[in-house]
């Protein structure tokens, strides 16, 4: 049988090692902690939560609980930790950080088959007597992160993370915007926001004097010039908007027959067309602030927003160009990826990706053949983002309902509840879950 070889001790490669031990391999974990550290990690601890303590939510028939009760019924080493270092939050799962570190390290240490490295990795290679997960997260060192590059191509690892706002499609006043492409080049599929001039300058007023989220000194340097985040496109000019993400050329409004002052443009964010992201409007306020000031975009004044815009560093593939379905690489089949690096987003997830690498390796490592989980489960659909979504503009995401496929049209207009269509879907996602389970579990001695 291969060896699996381990690198990242954050939290998808901890529950990789641990997930691959118990399958029986013999496996190698590399940190590079304490002797290289990341802009982030205050510790040498495996499992080091970098900011919340949160694993999001725990309400039945939420998205995170989903994901949540998967990975309990798969037998996650780190969330059976995690469970057992919780502290109260509502209906959130949040955990002692110290003590969940601490649980996990003893679980490592108590592991016969599990032996820990603490050195940078800086080169990855395809050496016949093993398999690779690499778990080395959004602040991969340099040195790694450049060996990465070398084998996927150069453009097909991004730096950071610009995440625009996602709104709900039901909650957009219809009568204020209108459909339109920029100077009707194809078919109409934006939507159009148009401001006046007075509108548009209370707007840049209130985002001007908006709250900001203080950035690290290490996440300065990371902005790209064409994507930076709207408040310091303010910041620049007057018109610098007008002139970027606002900009009204070729939108003409049809109620006036003239181009407005300025636009904000939507772009529709799934196949539903139940949400709609703001083109460009990855931005640094506070989500409280954040929430006031793009309520005064024409059309969004009673918006719900799904997501709120973010800029920060994160290292992540090109998932959908350079990985298969079962998180190898397509062009180097012994490495897989997992984590943030992948192109999940979060720590619950980051975790649920170290579950199924953990598990895809030891399949691989034993010469069994390696089956995806079902679309319907909340792993299948985190999977199947990473891998199917369009290459070009990717972007790490959260597990959440958007996700998950749908439940069929018949069925949804008759089920009006959207807590009913979630608890089905969530339904249908665990029993999908249990026979996947089992038929893996048939496959490996006990
Ligand atoms: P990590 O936990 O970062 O683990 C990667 C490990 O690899 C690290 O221990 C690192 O030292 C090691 N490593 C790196 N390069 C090498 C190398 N060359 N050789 C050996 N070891 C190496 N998610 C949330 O859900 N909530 C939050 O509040 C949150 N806050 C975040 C804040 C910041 C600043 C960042 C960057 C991310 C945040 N995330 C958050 C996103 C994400 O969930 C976490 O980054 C999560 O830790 C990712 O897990 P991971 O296992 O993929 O990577």
């Amino acid at each position: 049988m291969k060896k699996v070889h381990v690198i990242g001790g954050g939290l998808a490669g901890p529950e990789a090692a641990l997930q691959a031990a118990s399958l029986g391999c013999e496996v190698t974990l590399f940190e590079m902690r304490p002797h290289r550290s990341t802009e982030a990690h205050q510790t040498s601890d495996f499992a080091e939560l970098v900011c919340s303590n949160s694993l999001k939510s725990e309400s039945e028939n939420s998205a995170p609980w989903l994901l949540k009760q998967e990975m309990r019924r798969a037998g996650s080493f780190l969330l059976k930790e995690a469970d057992a270092s919780a502290v109260p939050a509502g209906h959130a799962l949040a955990v002692d950080r110290i003590e969940f570190s601490r649980r996990v390290a003893d679980a490592i240490a108590a592991h016969p088959r599990i032996t820990v490295v603490r050195e940078e990795v800086t080169a990855l290679s395809e050496d016949a007597d093993h398999i690779t997960v690499l778990a080395s997260g959004p602040l991969t060192s340099p040195a790694l992160a450049g060996e990465l590059q070398r084998l996927t191509g150069s453009d097909q690892l991004a730096f950071y993370d610009s995440i625009a706002p996602i709104v709900d499609a039901s909650t957009i006043d219809m009568e204020k915007v209108y459909f339109a492409a920029r100077w009707d080049k194809g078919t109409a599929d934006y939507i159009n926001c148009p401001f006046t001039k007075e509108e548009y300058e209370a707007f840049l007023e209130a985002l001007l004097a908006a709250e900001k989220v203080a950035s690290k000194d290490w996440e300065k340097p990371q902005y790209f010039e064409a994507c930076l985040p709207i408040d310091e496109l303010a910041r620049r000019g007057r018109d610098t908007l007008r002139f970027g993400p606002m900009k009204p050329a070729g939108l003409t409004n049809p109620k006036t027959g003239r181009w407005p002052y300025a636009c904000v443009q939507l772009r529709q964010e799934n196949l539903r067309a139940d949400s709609y992201n703001l083109v460009g409007f990855q931005n640094h306020m506070k989500y409280g602030d954040q929430a006031k000031v793009l309520r005064m975009i024409p059309g969004l004044e009673n918006a719900k927003f799904l997501r709120y815009g973010q800029i920060h560093r994160n290292t992540y593939i090109n998932s959908p160009a350079v990985l298969n379905d079962t998180l190898q690489l397509k062009a180097h089949p012994s490495i897989l990826i997992a984590g943030q690096l992948s192109g999940v987003e979060g720590y619950t997830e980051s975790i649920a990706g170290g579950l199924l690498a953990g598990r895809f390796a030891a399949m691989l490592a034993r010469g069994e053949q390696l089956a995806t989980p079902p679309r319907q489960t909340a792993h299948g659909s985190l999977l199947h983002y990473i891998t199917h979504s369009e290459a070009k503009g990717f972007q790490p995401a959260n597990i959440t309902f958007d996700l998950l496929p749908p439940l069929e049209d018949e069925l949804r207009k008759k089920i009006r509840d959207k807590k009913e269509r979630h608890r089905i879907q969530c339904e249908r996602a665990l029993g999908a879950w249990g026979e996947w389970l089992a038929a893996e579990k048939s496959l490996l001695p006990a």
